[in-house]
């Protein structure tokens, strides 16, 4: 520790009149915040903070939201690391968090306000949205949770009431008010409560417009009452408040059919199809990429909700190309996962390249993106995983195309696809 004039964090490049203290070692410095930031990263990386089952994460001890360090580029490259291709989304969800944490350090004093930039995310099913908004919780030092718009229903009807996002997200602060509120919450399949116009009951439509006008109490910055524990709500119930000025809300959802409402925009407005050449063809595949809200609003998204999260982003679908490298590239790759397994019983685990073809092929033909992938290579490797720890000699175990094949076609593979 030093007070030393002219001393710079060999990290951060700081110095020492810029932060509180740094502490110089034999060839290198590291100041207060560096040291904070390094100790949150081996706190992630070590997985202390992941409740799985809760679908929360805990922040660490007297976690602050500050200081982050992070510039958008920097959230980026920690997203490349899990996520495989999505880099339109990845730049604009690293901008989104990088001014949330503008917007809970800025100064009252302040006479510009940074606004909340609340995000929605379009794309197919195993696209990577729930890893996006998972991998960014790793990063991150406030509480985060996870629920599903389909479980939400008007108030009156069975199901939970929307405010249940926030008693999770309070959870997950360990009920730490003043942290809830700094918090990030991700509502998955947000398109499952779409107005559904073309429905010509009369009766009142229990999973639509009203959790909307719900949910847009909630991302519209007010003082919501809480229920602890969750659930429904009861007249005898001890609430607490809070404010979510702050919270940050990022939605994701399929949007199924949403390609033909673009198209039909797209193809009357200025951009056109003018030609059949092949990159033509290859954009209208892409429609997803000229998503904006107007097509949400046509989908059955309220204006006032789409109001509410200005940032719209999508996902693309998955090809055979990013498949392969969803397998072996990630961090914790599906396939590093199964060597790592391996391992443990002194065992090299080898999967030759025609295998892992084999496998994207029958994922291509599972039609759930990256999800596939888990499933059917539980189905390739589950009868290697029984028997070989019972195995002594047993030193290198090769999966070849002709071994990947034969394990799904004896499975019920083929029960599992969807039609
Ligand atoms: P959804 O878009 O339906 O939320 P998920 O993010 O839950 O999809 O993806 C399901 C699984 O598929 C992930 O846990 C991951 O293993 C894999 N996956 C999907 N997309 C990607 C991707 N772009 N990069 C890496 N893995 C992915």
């Amino acid at each position: 520790m030093s007070k030393e004039k002219n001393l710079q964090c060999s990290f951060c490049l700081k110095n020492n009149s810029e932060v509180l203290m740094i502490v110089s070692g034999a060839k290198a410095n590291i100041c207060d915040e560096c040291i904070h930031n390094a100790n949150s990263i081996i706190e992630q990386e070590l997985g202390v903070l992941d409740d799985e089952h809760k679908n929360v994460k805990k922040p660490a001890k007297n976690a602050q939201p500050k200081p982050f360090n992070y510039k958008p580029v920097d959230i980026k490259t920690y997203l490349d690391q899990y996520v495989i291709g999505q880099d339109d989304a990845k730049k604009v969800l690293s901008v989104a968090i990088y001014n949330h944490y503008k917007r809970l350090t800025q100064k009252i004093k302040d006479d510009v306000e940074i606004e909340k930039s609340n995000i929605i995310m379009v794309g197919e099913t195993g696209t990577g949205k729930t890893l996006l908004a998972k991998t960014i919780a790793k990063l991150l030092n406030v509480p985060f949770a996870i629920a599903d718009a389909t479980v939400f229903t008007e108030a009156g009807y069975v199901g939970e009431d929307v405010e249940s996002i926030l008693s999770r997200l309070l959870q997950a602060a360990d009920y730490d008010v003043d942290q809830a509120q700094k918090g990030i919450v991700f509502i998955d399949e947000i398109d499952k409560v779409g107005r559904k116009s073309d429905n010509p009951s009369i009766t009142r439509d229990v999973s639509g417009e009203g959790v909307q006008q719900a949910l847009l109490k909630l991302l519209e910055g007010s003082d919501v009452l809480v229920p602890p524990q969750g659930g429904r709500k009861h007249p005898d119930q001890k609430m607490i408040k809070i404010n979510t000025q702050n919270i940050l809300f990022i939605c994701g959802g399929a949007f199924e059919g949403i390609d033909k409402i673009i198209a039909r925009r797209v193809q009357s407005g200025s951009i056109g199809f003018k030609s059949t050449t092949e990159q033509t063809q290859l954009e209208k595949d892409n429609l997803i990429q000229y998503i904006n809200a107007l097509d949400l609003r046509n989908f059955g998204l309220i204006p006032e909700l789409l109001g509410r999260l200005p940032v719209v982003t999508y996902l693309k679908s998955l090809d055979a190309h990013a498949l392969r490298r969803i397998l072996t590239e990630p961090r914790n790759a599906l396939i590093k996962q199964y060597k790592h397994l391996f391992e443990y019983e002194n065992i090299e685990l080898i999967f030759e390249d025609d295998a892992l073809d084999y496998i994207v092929s029958k994922a291509i033909e599972f039609k759930l993106g990256g999800r596939g992938l888990r499933s059917i290579c539980e189905l390739v490797m589950n009868d290697a995983m029984y028997e070989l720890p019972s195995q002594k000699h047993e030193k290198v175990f090769t999966v070849t195309k002709a071994y990947a094949q034969e394990k799904i076609e004896k499975s019920k593979f083929a029960y599992l696809k969807v039609a």
